[in-house]
């Protein structure tokens, strides 16, 4: 018998698989989704490796290898397997990587028997980064074999809390290897106060399910059906804030239980928040439901991993990753907040769970349903060209209204001699509410590192004249350039507009505008949360929870505030500049801007008051601050999607983007334009249908001393254009394999992130 073997490597070329002989002795206890041990090239140790397929005899017969070892269990079922190899060809990443998604969190050898009850316990943490550690381990810095174990379990598990004693299992050391690597600089370990599993263990509350309004009980009806004929469809839930939409979701959960089957529900990272999941486990027990997230430790994760393999749990919450969940029998797919970029790792493998839920949901014939306030703008073109079904929401499940928008005009304010961030409507407002003893939240939406010039004047902001997209600008060159097709120019003194000296470069921040609150307002309590507060001894939670319970006035913050919390108390909602996310350098700027503003509408006026919204602006007359005002989607999405297609940018097109990062700035160059000759060609030879752009400067061109490039690939995805972009840049890596610039290439399709 001969087994066919992906080997588990990041080297993208080892993809394929590999034959080898299955000795007589081996044979009843191998199976497809064994992890194996193989003899590979001349390499003294085994490598390991996943067996895929078996088969009785193979063309390479004379030249094949025996398997060494065979661990005596099924690690992925035959279709996990057919997902990681063909996630792996669409992420453009290496098999092994995908599989790892699937495989339970922590190692797959050790299960963890003693679980450890104490209410405060130790957490490691890294104190460098992966490469730096990497480097010293390479230099003989770090030589003992179990404290590098100990390291790579850290890193490969970098967004997971890990115990110390889970370190200790699962990397297989002892204690006293930890409190050297504390001694030597490379963790630190933190004492932390836990509970077992912050999102379940909870005496709660019983709960009914509520009579569905009428719109409520159309659309769940709609998906019902599909639920019950086994069926396949995709539906876009398309519902205003607080039109109960999770109710449904419940209800459907529900049917899909009475059914025997199995829910997985995804949630953004940071709306998976206790009071989420608290709605769920008054309606179905904890028995039942399984939740995994990264702020639990990476044994609760084990814990709650092998609970939904069981068949114990037949209801998954969770973030992206839980998509991968070990179901046993999938009824029933949700994801809430469908246009969050959460959804889309940014790490390899670069998956966006939306298409793995579509594939799953093919392939066990099952409804998936995407809900949101604010469609993605690709989901609700899909809905209206009838290939997703769209069911709408239009009212608030309990009649509360949706806030009052007042759009405030910056350019007024420093005409009247107002320079702080606060206008003076708004100051006014917080007066106001500070006088009622109402909350405020204030808002400032601060995307990545680009800054952006501005006429204080008139608004007047410099775009590309090929891209439509704003300029950024570079302090060191004195330069606006295009992050899209490379076009630059020089920085502007006077607005071409309006001939105005009053040209400002943006980029503010939270802590300022905390400073400018205390100087107006020196009575009113603050807290502020950001990449700053936020931290892992003072998680996101922590804040808000504050904020809620402890009577302060006034929340500061960015992105972070905007989801998943209820804050009733809270009537006003200052955004204090809402063009930060419109002037930044993506095609998406127009339609995060307006998702962001709606959600933030979506937190004011949730309890009995009515709420209300000041949304400042140095461009009031735009039409996706205009739309948002008026809580209207459609007419957003209507004007929109003619600039897309006018632009070609999605949905018109799909844009696949090569990144390449090195040390060295003459190899960067190099491969960058070797990359890009290489497809130049192939659109040639092999008639591919694609837009190139030259290789340009990432906007944050420079991270940790590697030089950064970018190829932008626009093109309808097809097989014939992964399969060509995949062989050039396997090619070309053959010619970095042994460089010491630590040269890379990634390849990320439908990027969230262009920076
Ligand atoms: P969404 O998920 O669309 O934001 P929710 O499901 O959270 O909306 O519902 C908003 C509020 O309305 C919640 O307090 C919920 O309990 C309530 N609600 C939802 N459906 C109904 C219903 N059919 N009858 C009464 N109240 C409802
Ligand atoms: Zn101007
Ligand atoms: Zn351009």
């Amino acid at each position: 018998m001969i087994a066919e073997i992906i080997i588990n490597s990041n080297v993208k070329k080892l993809n394929k698989t590999f034959d080898y002989i299955i000795p007589k002795e081996l044979e009843n206890s191998i199976a497809v989704g064994s992890r194996a041990l193989v003899p590979f090239g001349n390499k003294k140790t085994l490598e390991e490796g996943f067996v895929v397929g078996i088969k009785e005899t193979s063309e390479y017969m004379s030249k094949l290898k025996e398997i060494a070892k065979v661990e005596n269990k099924v690690y992925l079922s035959k279709e996990k397997l057919e997902l990681a190899t063909w996630l792996a060809h669409k992420c453009f990443c290496n098999v092994s990587d995908c599989i790892k998604l699937m495989l339970p969190p922590g190692t797959t050898t050790k299960v963890l028997s003693n679980r450890i009850n104490d209410k405060k316990q130790n957490f490691v943490y890294l104190t460098k980064d992966a490469e730096e550690i990497e480097q010293d381990i390479k230099n003989r810095k770090i030589k003992s074999d179990k404290q590098i174990r100990a390291l790579r379990f850290l890193i490969d598990n970098l967004n997971n809390e890990i115990l110390s004693t889970e370190l200790q299992m699962f990397a297989d050391v002892t204690n006293a290897v930890i409190k050297t690597l504390e001694k030597n600089g490379y963790i630190e370990i933190l004492e932390k106060e836990v509970e077992r599993n912050p999102f379940l263990h909870k005496t709660i509350e019983k709960s009914k399910n509520l009579v569905l309004t009428e719109e409520q009980q159309d659309a769940f009806e709609q998906i019902n059906a599909s639920l019950q004929f086994n069926e396949y469809e995709e539906f876009l839930l398309f519902g205003v804030t607080g039109s109960g939409k999770t109710e449904i979701y419940i209800q459907l959960i529900e049917e899909a239980l009475k059914l025997g089957k199995d829910s997985i529900m995804l949630v953004p990272e940071i709306s998976l928040t206790p009071q989420t999941v608290n709605r769920f486990l008054s309606r179905f027990g904890e028995e039942k439901i399984a939740v995994l997230h990264s702020q639990l430790s990476i044994g609760e994760r084990f814990d709650q991993w092998k609970k939904i393999e069981r068949g114990t749990a037949k209801i998954v919450i969770g973030a992206r990753s839980a998509i991968f969940a070990p179901v046993q029998n999938l009824g029933l797919i949700i994801i809430d907040e469908e246009h969050d970029d959460s959804y889309k790792s940014e790490m390899s493998p670069r998956y966006n769970a939306k298409e793995i839920a579509s594939y799953l949901g093919e392939k066990h014939n099952v409804p998936v349903v995407l809900g949101s306030a604010t469609p993605d703008m690709n989901t609700y073109y899909k809905a209206l060209n009838k290939e997703v079904r769209l069911l709408e929401l239009t009212k608030r499940a309990n009649n509360a209204s949706l806030p009052e928008v007042e759009i405030v005009d910056l350019r007024n304010e420093l005409a009247n001699g107002n320079k702080t961030m606060i206008s003076l409507n708004l100051q006014k407002a917080i007066k106001e509410n500070l006088q009622n003893k109402k909350q405020t939240i204030l808002f400032l939406n601060r995307r990545g590192f680009a800054t952006f010039i501005m006429c204080r004047d008139c608004g007047y902001t410099a775009k590309c004249k090929n891209c439509d997209i704003t300029l950024t600008y570079h302090l060191k060159q004195n330069k606006l350039k295009c992050h899209y097709c490379g076009y630059e120019t020089n920085a502007l003194t006077i607005c071409p507009e309006c001939k105005s000296k009053n040209i400002r470069y943006f980029g503010t921040g939270t802590q300022k505008l905390e400073e400018q609150i205390k100087q107006l307002f020196p009575e009113a309590s603050t807290i502020r949360m950001d990449v700053d507060t936020v931290t892992k001894k003072n998680s996101h939670e922590d804040i808000l929870n504050s904020f809620k319970n402890d009577g302060i006035d006034i929340l500061i913050g960015t992105q972070m505030v905007v989801k998943g919390h209820d804050f009733p108390n809270v009537t006003l909602v200052g955004v204090i500049a809402a063009d930060s996310s419109l002037n930044i350098d993506d095609y998406r700027a127009h339609e995060r801007t307006f998702q962001t503003l709606t959600q933030v509408e979506g937190r004011a006026g949730r309890g009995q008051d009515k709420g209300k919204v000041i949304v400042q602006t140095y461009n009031p007359d735009t039409f996706c601050i205009q739309y948002a005002q008026k809580h209207d989607y459609k007419l957003f999405f209507d004007t929109e999607i003619h600039l897309r297609k006018q632009l070609r940018y999605p949905p018109f097109c799909d844009i696949i983007l090569i990144g390449i990062s090195s040390k060295s700035y003459e190899e960067l160059e190099k491969i960058s334009k070797n990359i890009y000759k290489d497809l130049k060609n192939k659109i040639k030879t092999e008639k591919l249908q694609i837009l190139l752009y030259n290789p340009v400067p990432f906007p944050i061109d420079k991270i940790k001393n590697k030089y950064r490039w970018r190829i932008i690939v626009k093109c309808k995805i097809e097989e014939k254009i992964i399969n060509a972009i995949s062989s050039t840049v396997i090619g070309i890596d053959k010619q970095i394999k042994n460089s010491k610039n630590d040269t890379r290439i990634v390849v990320d399709v439908n990027p969230v992130n262009m920076m």
